[in-house]
């Protein structure tokens, strides 16, 4: 069977929500397939290198029914594959905040009135062992997917280590998580860590064009080189054009320039910008915005005390702000910091 089989479904309406066509990680997906002995695999990783779908892909290859010689899991045919893809396999369990779960069409159940969850919470790792305890639906095993493994606050991780250390019978458990060193280091000890890597930036950028992403090299460089943050930032309106007019734009006090953004959006937009502007003025070049058309005249000093102010916007990025005075606050700053210099007066009277 192909490689490219294993997507077969990716596309489907319903269902889990999987990323399709991640090509580059098939090598690895192989390689955990043939090596992973231990109950705990942890794959540290961006998200945005598809390190969340290879997760799923992992879980639902261990439960994949196809054993036949020869074929790559998972199939993406069997019943079980099916019933993966539908998130309604019985032996399926998973760990993820709510808001992640809605975004990826995993089941739950919020109540009236309630937002959804951004942390993973002791009740839900509890119902996931109880779950875990009971024998398994197809009789192949059972699967435990979390991520990001981050979202476990330390009562949850704390919940979770017997359960990481002696699992039920026949059960696997993948973590993933894109900074480790924040889990407890009682989690990392239990599990086996797997790096996953930034794809090559051919191979991302032949995935982004499948995608229908225009000039994808910008998105993709804007992203820091991980694919999936390159398509979300065009899925969430921000187009390879609006990227590359940012540095003018905001260092003209364009006061549209932000406007629509979500706050996260435009908090990491801004940080990129201020690195990027920083150094240039240090003699550098820049890193996530090279092709963009950069003001002349940038001041490390005014770009620092920039930096100090967005530093501390970031910290409460996850406030209910009024998104427009957000926007236009932002503007006005990330202005003064951008804008030419102030010409010093000049004339007959003025030092040479
Ligand atoms: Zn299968």
């Amino acid at each position: 069977m192909s490689a490219a089989s294993r997507d077969t479904e990716a596309e489907a309406g319903s269902g889990l929500r999987l990323a399709a066509g991640l090509d580059w990680l098939d090598p690895l997906l192989d390689h955990l397939l043939a090596t992973v002995r231990g109950h705990a695999t942890l794959l540290h990783g961006a998200p945005g290198d598809g390190t969340h779908d290879l997760a799923w892909r992992l879980g639902q290859a261990w439960l994949c029914e196809d054993r036949h010689p020869g074929v790559r899991r998972p199939c993406g045919v069997c019943g079980s594959c099916r019933l993966f893809r539908q998130a309604t396999h019985p032996d399926l369990h998973a760990l993820l905040p709510e808001e992640r779960a809605l975004e990826r069409g995993w089941p739950v159940e919020i109540k009236a009135g309630r937002k959804p969850s951004r942390q993973i919470r002791v009740d839900d790792v509890r119902a996931v062992i109880d779950g875990l305890s009971r024998t398994s639906g197809r009789g192949v095993g059972k699967v435990l997917v979390i991520l990001p493994a981050e979202a476990m606050n330390a009562v949850a991780a704390s919940a979770l280590l017997k359960t990481l250390e002696e699992p039920p019978a026949g059960t696997r458990i993948v973590l993933a998580a894109a900074e480790p060193a924040r889990l407890l280091p009682t989690i990392l000890s239990r599990c086996q860590q797997v790096r996953v890597p930034t794809p090559p930036a051919e191979q991302a950028l032949r995935w982004l064009a499948g995608q229908g992403v225009d000039q994808a090299a910008v998105l993709l460089q804007a992203a820091g080189g991980h694919p999936l943050e390159a398509l979300a930032l065009q899925a969430s309106g921000i187009a390879a054009a609006r990227w590359l007019s940012l540095p003018r734009q905001l260092a003209e006090g364009d006061p549209a320039a932000l406007a629509g953004w979500a706050p996260p959006a435009m908090l990491e937009a801004l940080g990129k910008l201020c690195h990027d502007a920083m150094a240039l003025a240090a003699g550098g070049g820049p890193r996530f915005f090279a092709q963009a058309e950069w003001p002349g005249g940038l001041e490390l000093r005014r770009l620092l005390s920039w930096q100090r102010s967005l530093q501390a916007f970031a910290r409460h990025a996850e406030h209910p702000w009024n998104e427009a005075l957000l926007a236009d606050a932002l503007a006005r700053e990330a202005h003064e910091a951008l804008r030419a210099p102030r010409r010093a007066a000049s004339g007959p009277g003025a030092p040479a």
